[in-house]
């Protein structure tokens, strides 16, 4: 292999890793984030309908985007940015997000420049700066509770805060871009207002760039201080502004890797200069369907999926953090996203010595898999090395689950009890 290849962990993904791993033991897989929900009919029909559509529909889309996508993705992001959006020049579509990310940074990160990223990360944004040539530099989120290993309720994501003197610390002649994901995975923190303004003010008194990675933007839950807002809409933003979205996360269709990138249309030449030598263009029948079913959820008729979405989601978010609170955990309720982080600390003397609350949370991880029968994520790969030891003891759940799921998992967690 390549030398940049053996830079990576060959265990491969954390996801795949033990998503294989709850598979093998039978374990009830809270781990990756991907939705077991029934879909709502207008996506089905909707994909059904674009599959059996004449001959032109099964042929190359156009590279920067099937036509009637982007201008629905058009229509969709502009009352949230605020400003309009030109859907053949200011819209690129992906395969998934993911490629998003990945051709952003072969596009905009020479050799050498620095990305800032908040700890703790979505893994794939290290390794795309990487891939690029890009360093890495990070700055971690810390939860404000003082004694976080006291379980009980009344965490939320909004403890968790961002140091903004330590942020800009980080920034030197080489900072190309910073980037911002909200609301959060895997805290689900939605970052306010106060917040925003004030990573703007860096972004432009720096000249950075900003990747705002939104896949989660249709997931927020009422009790949010505030509801999920977009940097690109602060004054000065948007031509700096990177959005991302995917349909897998806003449609929970995590398999059809649909995403797409909204900039400024020099930034978007650029990704497409890139996305043109990488996959070319992304499966038109499924972007067809994306782009009907933006149209319905815009539509009269459609206007209530995304409230009712949420507040399934809402049930089962409280259910789970009753479940995990129960059992001795600190859980911190997400604002936005199907993730609950907790930390599992308290758990220590009430565990074998070989899973270690205290410890990096990996073996906790692959203890539980193996002997409670619940797969959680550990959250090592998403701190940098040397921030590495502020993972210990925290775990992500994911909660886009059918409650019987959710049901069978708590009924497991109570052999921690
Ligand atoms: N960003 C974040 C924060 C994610 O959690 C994910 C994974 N779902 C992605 C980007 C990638 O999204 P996609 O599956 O559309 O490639
Ligand atoms: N984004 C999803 C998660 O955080 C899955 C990502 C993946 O499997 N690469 O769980």
């Amino acid at each position: 292999a390549a030398d940049r290849v053996r830079t990576f962990d060959p265990r491969g993904s954390v996801f795949a890793e033990f998503t294989a791993l709850a598979n093998a033991h039978s374990a009830v897989n809270l781990g990756q984030g991907f939705p077991n929900l029934p879909l709502p009919g207008f996506l089905t029909e909707a994909a059904e309908k674009a599959v059996g559509a004449g001959t032109m529909m099964q042929q190359y889309a156009r590279s920067q985007g099937h036509m009637r996508l982007v201008q629905a993705l058009a229509k969709y992001y502009e009352p949230r940015i605020g400003i309009s959006i030109c859907p053949t020049t200011e819209i690129i579509t992906t395969v998934g997000a993911s490629e998003a990310i990945s051709s952003m940074m072969q596009a905009l990160i020479n050799p050498g420049e620095e990305v800032i990223m908040m700890e703790p990360f979505f893994d794939i944004y290290p390794a795309t700066i990487r891939l690029a040539g890009g360093v890495p530099k990070y700055v971690a989120l810390r939860p404000s509770t003082t004694d976080s290993t006291t379980p009980g309720a009344g965490h939320t994501a909004a403890d968790w805060k961002l140091d903004f003197e330590e942020l800009e610390s980080q920034i030197t002649s080489k900072t190309r871009m910073l980037i911002v994901n909200t609301p959060h995975n895997p805290i689900g923190k939605i970052f306010n207002r106060e917040e925003l303004e004030r990573l703007a003010d860096i972004a432009k008194r720096h000249d950075l760039l900003v990747l705002s990675d939104e896949v989660y933007e249709a997931i927020g839950y009422n009790d949010a201080p505030e509801p999920m807002q977009s940097i690109a809409a602060l004054p000065g933003m948007k031509e700096r502004t990177i959005t991302v979205g995917s349909a897998g996360k806003t449609f929970s269709v995590t398999g059809w890797k649909i995403g797409w990138a909204i900039a400024p249309a020099h930034i978007i030449h650029s990704i497409l200069m890139v996305h043109q030598f990488m996959p070319f263009t992304v499966v038109t029948p499924l972007q067809e369907a994306v782009a009907t079913s933006f149209e319905h959820v815009m539509s009269e008729e459609g206007s209530r999926y995304f409230g009712e979405l949420c507040d399934t989601m809402a049930g089962k978010r409280d259910r789970l953090l009753e479940i995990l609170r129960g059992v001795g955990m600190t859980a911190y309720s997400p604002h936005g996203s199907y993730f609950i982080l907790a930390d599992v600390r308290s758990l220590a003397g009430r565990v074998p010595a070989e899973a270690d609350p205290l410890g990096d949370p990996y073996a906790f991880c692959h203890w539980m898999t193996r002997e409670i029968g619940v797969t959680a994520i550990p959250t090592g790969n998403f701190y940098s090395p040397e921030h590495r030891h502020l993972a210990q003891g925290f775990i992500r759940f994911c909660f886009c689950k059918t409650d019987d799921m959710i049901e069978q998992a708590g009924e497991r967690l109570q052999r921690l009890v």
